[in-house]
């Protein structure tokens, strides 16, 4: 052992007892940027992912930053590459730079093409991408086209729901980065419906003005406002690709239970609903329309209820983004402190529905 110490190698019990040679034997992903290791013999430091094969335990030394790795003698590895930025803001920033090739082409790239800009295979770019922004590239492009014509129902939002989808939760600094690079709003992916018929009429209701969207699978939107003409304009943002179609006279009488249903919601509305939204959305949604007329859940609640804790901001996108305006009851949707939030159809409103609700 004194020979060990005098050569200046760490004790191999020790290494083998320190945490953190278990996250270097498994190549842990969670540990790039944490720390970083190096080997006597080969005066290299690594990565703890890196994918070299795997030093004898007494050769290695743990380090804390590159720079202490580097004074104490040792060089970069030139595989896991420790003194560029962690591998996951490195993917972040390929993917951004292929997320504006995409928004600028009139055409979808193909995938090998897009592959080929981010200097990566095929395949590993299809499943970066997908962890990065929770689709596919292909849904992207979709997405991004809809995005084009969008109005201001997503200007201010952002890609939030799709990150959280791919599993990631707010703390990282990816999270922070694509936050801002991807600026993709989850309100586009809104499937458009291509040559789909949505009829619809705008009605007057207690609120204000109602309108009422009807697909071939059920109704699809009930929007309130104070001006008709915003509500339609409102429709053909949600549905870019459909055929909107003026409502005949049987319409009238689905406008007029609507109407009932939203004058007072206890009765319940008897009527299938198309809800169209990603993943994360339908989830959100399922876990609103659970909430009993008369009581309120907070944006934690919800989150809470679909096992994302974290995803109290991307709940809240998700209530805004809902087009089904009492039938998905985003209105019971209210602050941690009980307080009343924002409704995507009049703070006002929705005070007045909840003051209903309580009474009923
Ligand atoms: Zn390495």
């Amino acid at each position: 052992m004194k020979v060990l110490e005098k050569s200046g190698r760490t004790d191999k019990c020790a290494t083998e007892k320190d945490p953190r040679w278990k996250a270097i034997v498994a190549r842990d992903q969670q540990s790039d940027a944490k720390f970083y290791y190096s080997v006597l013999t080969t005066g290299v430091y690594c990565r703890p992912l890196c994918a070299s094969r795997p030093a004898r335990p007494e050769n290695v030394r743990f380090h804390n930053t590159c720079a202490e790795a580097e004074s104490a003698g040792f060089r970069s590895c030139k595989r896991c590459k420790p003194d560029q930025p962690p591998l996951i803001e490195q993917h972040a920033t390929k993917i951004a730079e292929v997320c504006r090739v995409i928004e600028s082409s009139d055409q979808v790239p193909s995938l090998e093409a897009l592959a080929q800009s981010a200097g990566l295979s095929t395949y590993h770019f299809h499943r970066v991408f997908k962890a990065a922004t929770g689709l596919t590239p292909k849904a992207y492009a979709v997405a991004h086209r809809a995005k084009r014509v969008q109005s201001e129902l997503g200007r201010s939002r952002t890609v939030t729901e799709a990150i959280f989808e791919s599993g990631f939760n707010s703390s990282g600094r990816f999270y922070e980065k694509s936050d801002e690079v991807l600026g993709m709003t989850p309100s586009d992916f809104r499937a458009g419906g291509a040559n789909t018929h949505i009829h619809f009429a705008v009605g007057e209701c207690s609120l204000g003005a109602i309108l009422v969207a009807k697909s071939e699978r059920g109704v699809c939107a009930i929007l309130m406002g104070d001006d008709p003409e915003e509500l339609v304009r409102d429709l053909q943002d949600r549905f870019q690709r459909a055929n909107l179609v003026g409502a005949d006279e049987g319409f009238e009488q689905l406008v007029a239970k609507v109407v009932g249903f939203v004058e007072a919601p206890a009765v319940g509305l008897d009527l299938p609903l198309d809800i169209r939204g990603t993943a994360f959305q339908q989830r959100v949604w399922q876990a609103l329309r659970k909430i009993p007329v008369g009581s309120t859940a907070s944006y934690t609640d919800i989150a809470n209820a679909i096992d994302s804790p974290n995803a109290v901001r991307a709940v809240a996108s998700a209530c805004a983004a809902n087009a089904l305006a009492v039938a998905i009851p985003c209105h019971r949707v209210v602050r941690n402190d009980g307080g009343i939030s924002g409704y995507r159809w009049g703070v006002e409103r929705k005070r007045i529905l909840l003051e209903r609700e309580a009474d009923a």
